[in-house]
């Protein structure tokens, strides 16, 4: 991991963000390859859940939500974590964090202390929260030790913190006048649930997708992109008719691993989470967690498909009582609208059930680096780096080398080559002046560029072979193998190979 993170900043993908004033923990920005990269794999996710589908509908949300809509969507009350302080340096910590991150020793006297196995790490935190007095006893009688000073802390009661960013809106900042940044792009979509099916004429089943931030203030933002307070998220909601929810949540589990394989995420590295009842968020019916297992970190989190049943718009309609939700609701009295759909047999009102297959654009990019790593030892003895990614996915698709920087019969060509193979839409061509060959090709490798084009003086018809004029040399990244390629074949031969 540490020396992912490193390529990371040395090769431009991610930076520490507000980084000349000392950073902001939490928060990063993408550097010239890391948007390149993103952008690749949002497209990615957009055209197998939107193009290829016929069932889909897109969608771009607003960022900053009226609080009713978060208010109503339950996460005014509960979008919390528990979280506790050492009283001696006045540092904040994730209760679970923190726990986790103990010795073993001291993980086992914290379970034993409030009854439960260390086996059962949600029932132990679960315990924890439940008798806020007893559980700072326990952490103090267990030894648990502050994470950033090293030293034994002396830990305050656990306390709910919610994790959303509230912010000012219009020129008054009174106790009404606020509202709040999304922490995830969902509720977005079940606000405008009513819009885009007047505008499309869609009846059930059908899904609408979202890529776009979601911000939450986390108590320990930490290891690198995974935990952020600004994050972007890709996700869907599949409205289905009631009863049908259990096929299209297994439906939804198989085409997102096919889809996480596609981008060089293999089946065997994700592990499927059958999240247990007693761990459920308060609107899932039932969910499964894809667990990657990521380099340092383990097994976590990188997409949630889960089931919410008819929570979502049963807590956002008006009307509620005549509609027979299944979902316990809060009352609602400030919705202006019924959020129905006409039951595709019967024609009555219903309200759909809901599949929400929820992913992380961060950690995604994270695991798409992870498995693309590769150090390898070549012939010659020499250690080479290289991101072996998926080609659809590389920031760059195609370096255009000359191999004489000052030659303009060379550098014309390059140039003319480059222009041409971009305007195929291929994505990113470079044109690569920099260094010497051998540094662009190692740079190209450390950054996954597929294929670099060198035009040199055969090329131009200068060099020994005659029979070389009009070829260009094509470098495949992860053979090494080095292929003379006619210029006028050559936007159809990588296209075919990107392909
Ligand atoms: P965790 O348990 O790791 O905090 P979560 O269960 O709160 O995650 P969800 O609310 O299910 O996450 O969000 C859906 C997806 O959004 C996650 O699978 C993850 O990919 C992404 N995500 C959530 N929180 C963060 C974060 N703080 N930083 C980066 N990505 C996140």
């Amino acid at each position: 991991m540490e020396e992912l993170v490193s390529l990371c900043k040395r090769r431009g993908f991610i930076f520490q963000g507000s980084e000349i004033y000392g950073g902001l923990q939490g928060f990063y920005d993408y550097g010239p390859l890391g948007v390149e990269l993103k952008n690749n794999i949002k497209a990615a996710w957009w055209r197998s859940n939107v193009y290829e589908r016929d069932d889909m509908e897109g969608l771009d949300a607003s960022i900053i939500m009226h609080r009713q809509v978060l208010r109503h969507s339950g996460h005014e009350a509960t979008f919390s974590d528990p979280m506790v302080d050492n009283k001696k340096n006045n540092k904040r910590y994730r209760l679970d964090h923190l726990v986790k991150d103990q010795k073993a020793d001291v993980i086992a006297r914290v379970a034993g202390a409030v009854g439960q196995s260390v086996e059962n790490f949600p029932a132990m935190i679960a315990a924890l929260n439940a008798d806020p007095a007893k559980a700072s006893e326990a952490l103090r009688a267990a030894g648990v030790r502050d994470p950033f000073s090293g030293e034994v802390g002396e830990w305050t009661e656990p306390k709910p913190f919610n994790m959303m960013f509230k912010t000012t809106i219009g020129p008054v900042a009174d106790d009404e006048s606020y509202g709040y940044l999304r922490p995830e792009t969902a509720q977005g979509i079940f606000t405008n649930f009513k819009n885009v099916v007047d505008s499309t004429s869609r009846r059930l089943p059908f899904g609408i997708a979202q890529i776009g931030k979601a911000f939450r203030n986390e108590i320990t933002p930490r290891n690198f992109i995974f935990r952020v307070r600004e994050l972007e998220q890709m996700e869907i909601e599949f409205f289905c008719v009631p009863g049908t929810d259990e096929e299209w949540h297994q439906h939804w589990l198989d085409k997102r691993l096919k889809w996480w394989e596609d981008q060089g995420v293999p089946r065997h590295k994700i592990e499927i989470l059958d999240v247990p009842k007693e761990d459920l968020a308060h609107y899932s019916k039932r969910t499964y967690d894809l667990m990657y297992d990521y380099p340092t970190l383990g097994h976590e989190e990188i997409e949630g498909i889960a089931n919410r049943s008819d929570y979502d718009l049963g807590s956002h309609t008006k009307n509620q009582s005549e509609l027979g939700l299944v979902a316990r609701v809060e009352e609602n009295a400030d919705s202006i609208a019924k959020l129905t759909i006409p039951h595709p047999d019967t024609n009555k009102p219903v309200v759909p059930f809901v599949i929400e297959p929820s992913a992380g654009v961060d950690r995604a990019l994270l695991a798409v680096l992870s498995e693309a790593f590769t150090k390898e030892t070549l012939e010659n003895g020499n250690e080479r780096i290289v991101l072996k990614l998926r080609p659809h996915l590389a920031p760059i698709k195609v370096a255009v080398i000359p191999l004489a920087r000052n030659k303009e019969e060379i550098t014309d060509v390059a140039k003319k080559i480059k222009a041409e193979l971009q305007g195929l839409g291929l994505g990113r061509v470079l044109y690569e002046d920099s260094g010497n060959i051998g540094k662009a090709y190692r740079r190209h490798d450390e950054v996954g560029t597929p294929f670099c084009v060198t035009v040199d003086f055969d090329t131009v018809g200068k060099g020994e072979d005659a029979t070389l004029a009009d070829t260009v040399t094509v470098r495949d990244r992860d053979t090494l193998a080095q292929e003379r390629v006619k210029i006028s074949d050559l936007g159809a031969w990588i296209q075919a190979k990107l392909r």
